[in-house]
C-alpha cells in the first residue's frame, strides 16, 4: 500500500478516461460556441463572500463550503460552483451585455462522497447576463438537450418549472411552510430540520415518509403572477417549436436560492443511483447586484461531467478516448533512427511514438502492438544501412521497404495526411 492515497472525494481520472473527458469539453464546446458564446476561466478560489449570496438556507453554503482564512488573513473558499464567479466577474469588468459565457472546470463541496457524488467534480456550463427573454431561456435549454444528443445518450429527460418572481415565491414559501408546520407530525425528522431553513427544499426530499405530505402541498402554479405565467407559457411553447420533450414538475425547485422563473433539470434515466441528475440550471435575477454590480438578469445551467460519464457509460454510448497513434516506431539500432523520424513525423503532423532502453525487437514489437498504433516503422540493421525502414500494417501485417526520405508519403498513403504543425524557422 503506498504512503498516499486521493482523499476522500477525490479521484484520479486516468487514461483513456481522462481523454474521454477532454472529448467531452470538446463536444460541449462545439455546441454552444455554435450559438456563439464564448469561453471564460474564472479563478478556481474567491473571497468567501462571494459564495455566500448562494443563499444562507443551502447545504451548499452551511455544510459544504471549502473555505479557509489564506496567509495574508482573507476569508477565501475553493469555488462549489461557477455561477456566483461568473456574476462576480461580470460585475467587475461590466463586459456587454448580452454576455453569452461557457466554462468547464472543478467545483468543491464538501459533501458525503458516493457513486455520483464527489468532493471535487467537473461540470461544463453556460451562463447569459444581460437579458429577460423568455426565449433565450429556450436558447440555453435546447443546447443544454443538445449535447447530450451530441454524446449519443437517449436516457435523458427534461423536467421544467418555474419558481415565479420574488414576491410570488415568497408567498408561495409562506403557504409551504404554513402546510408543512401543520403536518410536520408526519414529516421525517430531516424534513422538519430543512423546513425551520427552507421549506422549499422538503420539496426535494426521497424519504418515503414525507412523500404523501409532498403530494398534497400547494404547488407554485397557484402563486404565479401574470407576468411570470406569461414568461413560462412562452418558454413551454419555445420547446414545443424545437421538438424537445419535456415534463413541468411542479416539484422542482433546485438547490440553490437564486433562481427565479424558469428552473429546469435533466436527468438520466440509465442512472439508478440516487444521483440521477445530470444538469440543471434556471433564470436568476438579483445575483449580479448583490455582487456589487448593475441590475442585470441572467440565465444558465451546468452539466455534471462524472455523472453524465457515468450514465453514458451505463447507455454504452460515448465511448471516445484520446486519438490513437498513427505510428510505433521499433529501432534496433542505436536509437538515432527512431529519434530523427519522430521528429520528422511528429513536425508532419503524424501521432508518433517509440520505444526507449535498446529493448529486443520482439520486445519492441509487442510495444508498438499494445500502443494501439495502426502502422509499425522498423529500422534494423539492413534499413539503417540503406537509409530506409519497413513500414508494417498492423491490421493487415502486410509491409514495405521504403526509403527514410519517402516516408511521409507513404505513410499518408496508409493512414491519411496530416496537417504540418507550425515551425518558426
Ligand atoms: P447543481 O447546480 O448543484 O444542481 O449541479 C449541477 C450538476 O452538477 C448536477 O446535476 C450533477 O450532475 C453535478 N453535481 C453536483 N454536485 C455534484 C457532486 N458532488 N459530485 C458529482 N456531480 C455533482
Amino acid at each position: 500500500m503506498p504512503s498516499f492515497q486521493t482523499s476522500p472525494g477525490t479521484r484520479d481520472i486516468l487514461p483513456p478516461q481522462a481523454g474521454r473527458w477532454r472529448a467531452l469539453n470538446a463536444v460541449f464546446a462545439g455546441v454552444v460556441e455554435s450559438a456563439g458564446f464564448e469561453c471564460v476561466i474564472p479563478p478556481m478560489f474567491e473571497d468567501l463572500g462571494v459564495f455566500l449570496r448562494l443563499g444562507d438556507a443551502t447545504d451548499v453554503v452551511t455544510k459544504e463550503m471549502y473555505d479557509f482564512e489564506d496567509k495574508g488573513g482573507r476569508r477565501v473558499a475553493l469555488r462549489p460552483e461557477h455561477t456566483a464567479g461568473i456574476c462576480r466577474s461580470f460585475a467587475q469588468h461590466r463586459p456587454t451585455t448580452p454576455w453569452k459565457v461557457w466554462y468547464s472546470g472543478s467545483n468543491f463541496r464538501y459533501e458525503k462522497a458516493q457513486a455520483g457524488r464527489y468532493r471535487q467534480f467537473d461540470q461544463v456550463g453556460i451562463e447569459v447576463l444581460g437579458s429577460t427573454d423568455a426565449l433565450l431561456d429556450v436558447e440555453v435549454i435546447s443546447l443544454g438537450w443538445r449535447f447530450f444528443q451530441e454524446l449519443g445518450m437517449s436516457s435523458v429527460l427534461l423536467m421544467v418549472n418555474s419558481l415565479g418572481d420574488l414576491a410570488d415565491r415568497e408567498r408561495y414559501i409562506d403557504a409551504l411552510r404554513a402546510y408543512f408546520v401543520t403536518h410536520s407530525e408526519s414529516l421525517s425528522a430531516e424534513s422538519r430540520a430543512t423546513l425551520e431553513r427552507n421549506p422549499l427544499r422538503v420539496l426535494d426530499s426521497k424519504r418515503p415518509q414525507d412523500k404523501s405530505v409532498i403530494a398534497g402541498a400547494p404547488t407554485i402554479n397557484d402563486f404565479l403572477s401574470d407576468e411570470a405565467r406569461e414568461h413560462f407559457s412562452l418558454v413551454c411553447r419555445g420547446l414545443d417549436q424545437l421538438s424537445i420533450p419535456y415534463a413541468v414538475n411542479t416539484g422542482l425547485v433546485r438547490g440553490l436560492d437564486y433562481y427565479q422563473r424558469t428552473v429546469f433539470e435533466f436527468v438520466s434515466t440509465a442512472l439508478d443511483s440516487a444521483q440521477t441528475a445530470v444538469g440543471g440550471g434556471g433564470r436568476y435575477d438579483g445575483l449580479v447586484e448583490d455582487l456589487g454590480g448593475p441590475a442585470t438578469p441572467g440565465v444558465g445551467f451546468a452539466m455534471g461531467v462524472d455523472r453524465t460519464l457515468l450514465a453514458c457509460d451505463a447507455e454504452g454510448v460515448f465511448l471516445a478516448g484520446d486519438a490513437p497513434l498513427d505510428a510505433f516506431i521499433i529501432d534496433v539500432t542505436d536509437g538515432f533512427a527512431a529519434l530523427r523520424i519522430a521528429d520528422r513525423l511528429r513536425a508532419a503532423g503524424f501521432r508518433v511514438d517509440r520505444a526507449f532502453d535498446g529493448r529486443s525487437m520482439k520486445a519492441q514489437m509487442k510495444v508498438a502492438d499494445r500502443s494501439g498504433a495502426q502502422v509499425a516503422i522498423i529500422i534494423g540493421s539492413d534499413e539503417a544501412a540503406a537509409h530506409s525502414c519497413t513500414l508494417r500494417d498492423l491490421g493487415t501485417s502486410e509491409q514495405r521497404l521504403v526509403l527514410e526520405a519517402d516516408l511521409v508519403e507513404n505513410l499518408s498513403a496508409l493512414v491519411g495526411s496530416r496537417t504540418p504543425r507550425r515551425t518558426t524557422s
